[in-house]
This record gives C-alpha cells, sequence and structure tokens, in this order.
C-alpha cells in the first residue's frame, strides 16, 4: 500500500511540476476522488479540484463535496451545463431521454459533462483523472500518462495500479470523506437516474447505463477517446 501511495503522489508531482497551474483535477465523488483529494490536499500539492453538476446528481454526492470543502478547507469548483442547451434537449425529447437510445443518451452526456469539462480544460495542459485499470475491461489497457486526442491535453492516472481494496483501505485508514452510496453497493457514482448498486461478480461499471450493456461496459464520453502514449521521459520513471 505505502508503494501505491508513494506512485500515486510521484505522479501528482511530476504533473504539477510540468503543467503548474495549466493542470487540474476533474473530481467524480466517487471513492477514487476521495483518495485523489485526500492525497492532493494532504501533500500540499495545490491542483484545483473541480467537479461536474449535471443537474441529475445524486444528494451524497453534493454532501461529499461539501464535506471535502469542510475538511479540507478547499472550495470545489462546480461546473454547470449551458441551461438553454439543456432546455432544448429536454423540450425536444424529453426528461428522461438517455433511456430511449444509446446515440440520446450520449447527447445527453454531451450536454451535461462533456462540454462543461471542455470549458473547464481550456487553456489547460493536463488533467487527473481517479481511473483504475482493474475498473473494466476497456480500462484494462490504460497508461500512466496518456495524450487525449480530442481535448489535446495530457491525462494523468496515478490510481492505475490500485485495486477497490486498496481504495476502500486508504478510505478507512485515513478516514477521508466519502460518497454514502458507496455502502449501499454502488462502485461507480454518476448521475442519480444512470447509477445502480452492483452485486458480486459483476464488473465495477456495471452499474452505469446497465441497459445498454451486452457484455461491456458504457463509458460517457469523458474518457473514451483518449489514446496510450509511453510514459519514460517523466523524470526516473521508476515506478510511475
Ligand atoms: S449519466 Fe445519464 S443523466 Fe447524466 S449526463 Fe449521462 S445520460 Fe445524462
Amino acid at each position: 500500500m505505502s508503494a501505491l501511495i508513494e506512485q500515486a503522489v510521484k505522479l501528482l508531482r511530476v504533473a504539477k511540476e510540468t503543467h503548474g497551474d495549466a493542470l487540474v483535477y476533474p473530481c467524480s465523488m466517487g471513492l477514487e476522488g476521495s483518495v485523489m483529494v485526500d492525497l492532493i490536499c494532504r501533500n500540499g500539492l495545490d491542483i484545483p479540484i473541480m467537479t461536474l453538476d449535471t443537474g441529475r446528481l445524486p444528494q451524497a454526492t453534493y454532501d461529499v463535496v461539501s464535506a471535502f470543502e469542510e475538511r479540507y478547507g478547499i472550495r470545489v469548483r462546480v461546473l454547470f451545463p449551458d441551461c438553454h442547451e439543456v432546455e432544448a434537449m429536454v423540450r425536444e425529447h424529453g426528461v428522461n431521454l438517455f433511456r430511449k437510445s444509446v446515440e440520446l443518451r450520449k447527447d445527453c452526456c454531451e450536454i451535461r459533462k462533456v462540454r462543461p469539462l471542455m470549458r473547464a480544460l481550456e487553456g489547460k495542459e493536463a488533467w487527473i483523472t481517479g481511473r483504475r485499470r482493474q475498473q473494466s475491461k476497456g480500462r484494462a489497457d490504460l497508461q500512466l500518462i496518456e495524450t487525449d486526442v480530442v481535448y489535446g491535453l495530457k491525462k494523468y492516472n496515478p490510481l492505475l495500479e490500485w485495486s477497490l481494496n486498496d481504495v476502500e483501505e486508504y478510505v478507512r485508514t485515513n478516514g477521508v470523506p466519502y460518497n454514502r452510496l458507496h455502502d449501499a453497493h454502488y462502485q461507480s457514482i454518476g448521475c442519480e437516474c444512470c447509477t445502480r448498486a452492483i452485486t458480486v461478480g459483476e464488473d465495477e461499471r456495471a452499474g452505469r447505463w446497465w441497459w445498454e450493456n451486452d457484455d461491456g461496459v458504457a463509458e460517457c464520453g469523458l474518457h473514451v477517446m483518449s489514446i496510450k502514449q509511453v510514459t519514460g521521459d517523466i523524470e526516473d520513471g521508476e515506478g510511475i
């Protein structure tokens, strides 16, 4: 566990030293988010933390944002979708459009999540993610540092090699605030309407857009278009 923490902090430091104020952490407010916020704040890394309020979040997510702010004395930047775009989308397709087709679900994610994120990433060089290799089949080939072809930014994945047990142990041991939906067997937490608890043996992200999944696990569009890049040019490269 200490080696994983050391590796994650080292990568965060490399990201901060490389990109300075042009680095941001968009936090999902899930369990990995708890680890990352604690690592950033505990180590005084001064990496701005933001989150996306889609308008469909569960109350437990607002509660953890508030708990972070109290615990660490920070203010999380909350980004909202363009209200005119949301109104037009709902007017045309209804409030639960995401259940009607994969295309409409992706449109909803695009307007409520991807576009606000793109605004937040304007002028940035890099962002941090809480993604882990074990979360789904689609994340098995992730690398510690990637180049995102959509946003043209570097992506750092400090928790890449962490297991779910590692994440849970870190949160428990350090008394880190966390999203209480995890106590009800939710793993990957997003919008209330598109997230459910999972059962034993299911993929960790099987609780997201489950009605679309035959054998794979859907992504929201924030991460699907990255390409991997070899990471040999950062510091000594060892353990990162
Ligand atoms: S997770 Fe569901 S409600 Fe949230 S933005 Fe995506 S489709 Fe819309």
